[in-house]
């Protein structure tokens, strides 16, 4: 079982904001923000290149209360998903980060970075 099921099923704890019979909402560890939650389903799903559109379609709007339970809905929050390895992914049960509680910069690239190839 990976880090995120043993999370979804109770067996690690988290600081648990939000859940629901398939979705769960919890601090990240390792904030990046000053509010910084990870959304997972309880289902487990490698990345987003694998999951499928119903659940996206039933995981939007928890997504949607997620941010307005943390009072950010209004004046807005950023979401990533780190798919796979040239995505920085690294924990492979898909998760959204939900950031937000200050006005988030744009991450800045360099135009040589931009035009690098792998
Ligand atoms: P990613 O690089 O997109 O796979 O992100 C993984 C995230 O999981 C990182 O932001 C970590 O800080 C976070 N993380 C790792 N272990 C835990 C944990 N036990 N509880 C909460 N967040 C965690
Ligand atoms: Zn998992």
């Amino acid at each position: 079982m990976c880090l995120f099921c043993k999370i979804a099923s109770g067996e690690v704890p988290a600081n648990k904001l939000l859940e629901n019979d398939a979705f769960l909402a919890f601090h990240d560890i390792n904030p990046r923000a000053p509010i910084h939650l990870l959304i997972i389903p309880k289902v487990h799903v490698e990345k987003f290149q694998d999951v499928t559109g119903e659940l996206m379609a039933e995981m939007t709007p928890f997504i949607q209360e997620v941010a307005k339970k943390l009072d950010l809905d209004e004046n807005g929050y950023r979401l990533i998903v780190n798919n796979g390895r040239d995505g920085g992914q690294e924990i492979y049960h898909l998760h959204f980060h939900l950031l937000g509680g200050t006005r988030l910069t744009w991450p800045h690239f360099s135009p040589e970075e931009a035009k690098k190839a792998i």
